[in-house]
């Protein structure tokens, strides 16, 4: 693995400027209605044939495949162009770091994408929109093409473990990495949250920006409470000066 000189973490609040709410943060929508939390907690929708219909009227109804990306997707992925190693670790499922012109490989999404549909038995994958135009033309629940299974979001739902490759590799670029920008996260979930300590114990140059205060902030090196779609951009200029030397 190449050393990557930056290492972006970034959460519901990179997002919200293009229309995203948060969804799975603490305070997030799910977390506030406990009805819509089953339509994505795996329990509750492999036992349920009525949730899982529930669920994909959600995803027809569903805005973030819609969704642009805006000023601080565009920045992150700018920096790259511009030369400086960079990854990309997202709590976010939006896949709008990718839309902003950021390799793929350079984005590591530890919950998962909504744009992508899986089976839960074949691990078929596809894009959302096929299985979306499936339920718009009358099912209920479509079933994996493959093998009959059930379909999923790629997400990963509330009771289902992160990957642990992802997970490898995002701890990976954390412990390589020599500066860390926590963006647009409470870092209040594990392990996300986690990342931002081994990231300074490692001796990166820590960087929060967010609105509120986080558990992390006392360890950062610069806390930046202003909006996301300004700070970002100017943030990520003056990296990408400082690397010109
Ligand atoms: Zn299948």
């Amino acid at each position: 693995m190449n050393r990557p000189l930056v290492a972006i973490l970034s959460g519901a609040g990179i997002s919200t400027d293009s229309g995203i709410p948060d969804y799975r943060g603490p305070n997030g929508l799910w977390r506030r209605d406990p009805e819509a939390e089953k339509l994505v907690t795996y329990e509750y929708y492999m036992g349920d044939p009525e949730i899982r219909c529930q669920a994909w009227q959600m995803r027809r109804r569903n805005r973030t495949l819609k969704a642009e990306p805006n000023a601080a997707h565009r920045a992150v992925a700018e920096l790259e162009r511009a030369g400086v190693p960079v990854r990309v670790i997202t709590q976010n499922v939006d896949g709008l770091h990718q839309l902003a012109g950021l390799p793929t490989r350079k984005v590591l999404e530890l919950h998962g994408t909504a744009r992508k549909f899986v089976c839960t038995k074949c691990q078929a994958r596809g894009p959302m929109e096929d299985a979306i135009a499936r339920v718009e033309a009358g099912e209920d629940d479509p079933p994996c093409l493959e093998c009959g299974g059930i379909l999923k979001s790629a997400t990963v739902m509330f009771g289902e473990r992160l990957d642990p490759v992802v997970l490898g590799e995002a701890l990976a670029i954390t412990k390589a990495c020599t500066v860390f920008i926590a963006v647009g996260t409470s870092l209040q979930v594990q392990p996300a949250a986690g990342l931002a300590g081994v990231a300074a114990d490692n001796g990166a140059r820590l960087v929060i920006v967010n609105a509120e205060p986080t558990p992390y902030d006392e360890r950062a090196d610069e806390v930046i409470r202003q909006p996301i779609g300004t700070s970002l951009p100017e943030l990520l200029q003056q990296l990408s000066a400082e690397s010109a030397y």
